[in-house]
Formats: structure tokens, sequence, C-alpha cells
């Protein structure tokens, strides 16, 4: 089951979309949800702690597989990705709860923690925004993780996201297989 529930929560950084650049890529991340706040009790949101730190993303998915629209991506550039920011679209796929991050590294490394919810809605959005944007061709050629574009220096979404199994489930969806 498809969970199209969808709320906004604008972000504060980004910068208006330059038209002459074509929007060709989709960017998956990964993020905890929530973040120790100056290593006290005090819990801060993913989409606040992004504002805190000058960066931004375009959505997020949350365990549940709701989406936070943070920003429009025809009409806002975001920074999500050092050098690929002004071609692309940001997707954070957030982790339950609050974790440090040596405790994020290690989910990244060890752990199959994408639930079928935000599986199944980030299927659905990358095809419509294939759609929407006309990226033509396979979903492999648009479609890349944080860690594959820079893997010096980032791990999201881990070792267990299948990106192979994203791809091929929205290639069926293009061919019209909408049940898939
Ligand atoms: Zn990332």
């Amino acid at each position: 089951m498809i969970n199209l529930e969808q709320i906004k929560l604008p972000t504060l950084n980004g910068a208006v979309r330059d038209k002459n650049h074509k929007i060709d890529l989709i960017v998956i991340h990964a993020m905890s949800s929530y973040f120790i706040k100056d290593r006290g009790p005090n819990h801060i949101h993913a989409p606040d702690f992004l504002n805190s730190i000058g960066l931004s993303c375009h959505y997020m998915i949350d365990p549940s597989g709701i989406c936070i629209e943070c920003a429009d991506p025809a009409k806002l550039t975001t920074w999500h990705a050092k050098g690929f920011n002004t071609n692309s679209i940001g997707i954070e796929l957030l982790l339950p709860g609050c974790v440090t991050y040596s405790d994020f590294k290690d989910i990244m490394e060890h752990y199959n923690w994408i639930t079928s919810a935000q599986l199944n809605q980030l299927t659905r959005m990358c095809h419509a925004l294939m759609v929407k944007f006309n990226m033509d061709g396979r979903p492999e050629k648009h479609i890349k993780t944080h860690c594959e574009l820079d893997p010096t220096r980032k791990v999201d979404p881990g070792k267990h996201f299948n990106k192979g199994l994203l791809c091929s489930i929205i290639e069926q969806r293009i061919l019209g297989n909408e049940e898939i």
C-alpha cells in the first residue's frame, strides 16, 4: 500500500533554480529523523537540523512512508550533494529515532533499515519525478546514491540500500505495470 500523504516544511536554505540547468539526476540520501542538540536532552527534527547547518534537500521520507516536501525542485536548487546540486533533486530517507553519527555510520554499514513503506514511497516519487522532468532512459542513469557520487566522504544511504531493486520496479512502472 502506497502512502500518498505529504506534508510541507519549507527549507530555509536554497537558491532559485537556474532554468538553464536541466534536472537529470535524483540523489538518494539518508539521515537520522532526529539529532541530539548540543549534547543535551533536546532533539532536533531532521528538517530543522538541515536548516541549522545551512544544508537542504527537496524531499524527506519518514519511516512510515510519509513524504515531507522541503522545496519544489522546479523552483529551488537545494544544498544536498556537493558538485551535483544544480542539476539534481535530493531525497533524504529518514532513519527512525535519534542516533549519534557513529551509530548512524554503523547502521549504514550493517543494517537493512529501510522500511517497505519508505521504499514504496521512494519508488512512486522517483517515477513521478522522472516523468515530470523528462528524464529519458533507464532509471540507473538518473538515480544515484550519495555514496556513489561522493564515495570518499559519504556513506548514505548505506550498503544495504538496494538500488537495483528500486530501479527495476521503476522500470516496470515506466512500462505500464502499475501494480508492481
Ligand atoms: Zn547524503
